[in-house]
Parts: C-alpha cells; sequence; structure tokens
C-alpha cells in the first residue's frame, strides 16, 4: 500500500483478497503497510488489485515461503515471550536472550537448582524437556505431565518463562497452558501436522532446523506455523550431519547470514546438540553470536555425569556463567542487548 493509504482502503483491499479465495496477511512496517495475499496462483487477480486505491504495486514474492520472506515484511520481527505470570522477553532486531536449562527435567529439585544457576547467569527463558526425541526407544524418554508441571511452577517462581518440546500433535493442547514457548525439535522439523498445530495456537514457537534440511526446507517449515496465522516463530540453527565425526552435528555458522537475508524472523544457536562435547560449546555459541545469531539456547547441569540425558555436552554453572559474560560483549559489538534477567519478588 502506498504510504499515505488510509484504513478503509486497506480494509478493502483485504476483502477482495479473502473474496478471491485467497488468506489476506497484514504486515505494519516502519514505511509501509504490506498486505500477502496467499493462496494458489490461479486465483489472484493482480490487475484487479492494482486498481483499487491506495495499493502501490502488487508484487509476486518469487520464494516459494512467503510470509517468511523479507519481501513480505522487512523490518525484523521481535519475537515476545512469556507474559502474564512471568516477565516477556524478547528475541529479535538488537534484542538478544539466552534459552538455559536442562536437557530433560529430572526431578523438581534438580529443575529448580538448575534454573536458578542459570538465571542468576544472565538465562532470562527456561528450557527442559519433559517429553525426549531418543534415537533408543529403550533410553530415558521424559517424565511428561509431572515434569510439565514442575517447570511451570519454577519458571513462575524465578520469573522465567519456559519454553518446552512438543512431539506429537496430541501434546499440543495439554501443553498449552504450561508453556511460554513451544519447542520443535530437529526430528520433527517436518512434521507438517505438528507444525500447523502449534500454528493455530498464539505461543511463541522454536523451530530448530532440521540435520538434513537446508535453509530453505527450514524457511518452509516456518511458513507452515505462520501460514496458521501464528507470527511468532523463532528459528534455531542445532547443526547438521555432514561427515565430520569429530563433534556430533557442525554448526552450520553460515546458515546465520543466509537465513537473515532471506527471512525477517529471529535466529538463535544451540551450541551443545552441534557440540555434543563440553568442551566445544563456548567457541561455538560465541561464533553464532559473531554471525549475527539473535542469542542461545544452552543446556547446563550441576552434575552432567549424572544427567539422564545429553550429559557429555552440559555445561556446568560456572562455564555458563563465564561464557554469559562474553556473548555481552559479543552482542554489544553487533549492537544487540541480552534481556536482563528479571529478579523474582516472591524469591
Ligand atoms: C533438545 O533440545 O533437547 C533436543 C532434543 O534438540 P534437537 O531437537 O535439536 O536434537
Ligand atoms: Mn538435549
Amino acid at each position: 500500500m502506498n504510504s499515505h493509504a488510509p484504513q478503509a482502503a486497506i480494509d478493502r483491499v483485504v476483502s477482495e483478497i479473502q473474496r478471491m479465495g485467497c488468506q489476506s496477511h497484514l504486515s505494519q512496517g516502519r514505511f509501509r503497510t504490506v498486505i500477502g495475499a496467499v493462496g494458489e496462483e490461479g486465483l489472484i487477480d493482480q490487475n484487479h488489485l492494482a486498481s483499487l486505491d491506495g495499493v502501490e504495486k502488487v508484487v509476486p514474492i518469487m520464494k516459494p515461503y512467503k510470509l517468511a520472506s523479507r519481501e513480505f515484511h522487512e523490518d525484523d520481527t521481535v519475537v515476545e515471550i512469556g507474559g502474564g505470570s512471568v516477565p516477556k522477553v524478547k528475541i529479535g532486531a538488537n534484542h538478544a536472550a539466552c534459552i538455559a536449562g536442562p536437557c530433560a527435567v529430572e526431578s523438581k529439585e534438580m529443575l529448580c537448582r538448575i534454573a536458578r544457576e542459570v538465571r542468576d547467569g544472565g538465562a532470562t527463558i527456561l528450557r527442559g524437556g519433559v517429553y525426549k526425541p531418543r534415537t533408543s526407544p529403550y533410553s530415558f524418554q521424559g517424565l511428561g505431565i509431572p515434569a510439565l508441571q514442575w517447570m511451570r511452577e519454577c519458571g513462575d517462581e524465578l520469573g522465567m518463562p519456559v519454553c518446552i518440546e512438543v512431539m506429537d500433535t496430541r501434546q499440543v493442547e495439554p501443553m498449552e497452558k504450561y508453556v511460554d514457548c513451544f519447542q520443535i525439535g530437529a526430528r520433527n522439523m517436518q512434521n507438517f501436522d505438528l507444525l500447523r498445530e502449534v500454528g493455530k495456537t498464539r505461543k511463541p514457537v522454536l523451530l530448530k532446523r532440521g540435520f538434513a534440511a537446508t535453509v530453505k526446507d527450514w524457511l518452509l517449515s516456518a511458513e507452515y506455523v505462520l501460514s496458521q496465522g501464528n507470527r511468532s516463530v523463532v528459528l534455531c540453527e542445532r547443526g547438521i550431519k555432514t561427515f565430520e565425526d569429530s563433534v556430533r552435528y557442525t554448526l552450520d555458522i553460515t546458515s546465520i547470514p543466509v537465513a537473515l537475508g532471506w527471512t525477517h524472523l529471529p535466529i538463535i544457536v544451540d551450541p551443545s546438540h552441534a557440540a555434543g562435547k563440553r568442551d566445544y560449546v563456548p567457541a561455538i555459541a560465541a561464533a553464532g553470536m559473531a554471525a549475527g545469531a539473535h542469542g542461545i539456547i544452552v543446556e547446563v547441569h550441576y552434575c552432567p555425569s549424572e544427567a539422564q540425558c545429553d550429559g557429555a555436552q552440559a555445561l556446568l554453572p560456572e562455564t555458563f556463567r563465564e561464557l554469559m559474560v562474553q556473548l555481552h560483549k559479543i552482542a554489544a559489538i553487533f549492537h544487540k542487548e541480552f534481556a536482563e534477567s528479571t529478579e523474582s519478588v516472591r524469591t
């Protein structure tokens, strides 16, 4: 729309798009309003749209992902995680955030102890798996609903929004009231039904990149969520499979500038799952931030040898604290700032 288009003209375009049998998606940028018309190509009468009052131009978006593209929304999207019983944390543009916690919730005591450590070290969002996607069906699978309740209680007590992986469409509804952010794991990046289901909620979604997915595949998965009306997607690069076997996965640093050019969505890195070994985690996290990431998600445990899952890659709390000091400095070089931890009134 041209920059002076009145609301009535915007409303008219929206209703014309819907009349053509397409979905309309409004994007209000700094300088102009863009109205996305999403649907089958043949349905859209471009000449008719171009003739409507207030329309500056009609531009076909050539990228296969539409709502995720920079063409649709040129400014960086800032996703807010939390609100209600916990503070809101922003990720995107110049807002960086750290999500930290154990790989899996093992007991309420261990969770709260780690949560306190990571909050004191500078994390503002708590992670913790309650359903674990394990390669072997005989490995620890997560504690389910009780762990979900502990995450909520612990997050509320410490003033931290919680980010929890959802593995199945049937878990979305029961989990919704407990989580501040749904995590879609690498193995589920192309579970299209699951993407649609979390897209129907209005909770932010942390979308991990599949370890055999291209950046384009990843953005098309984000498109599934966005197409359902959920605008709050945070991308997460967590390493891909390569021939290199000295680490668990290879963190694809280049995917960060590539994705930042192609999409307006925020991107964080997961150095833990890429490295598979705690010694490598700080360097990978630092590299990710220097490449333009909006933060990290990292696993921390005070006694990694006793962890039920991913102990080898868990940072000790003191290493986590040191890492955060470094990441603050790197973020500042790139004009980003980490959200500060808010002290809870209840602790
Ligand atoms: C996790 O975050 O614990 C996890 C299983 O990650 P990913 O899906 O990236 O392997
Ligand atoms: Mn893990």
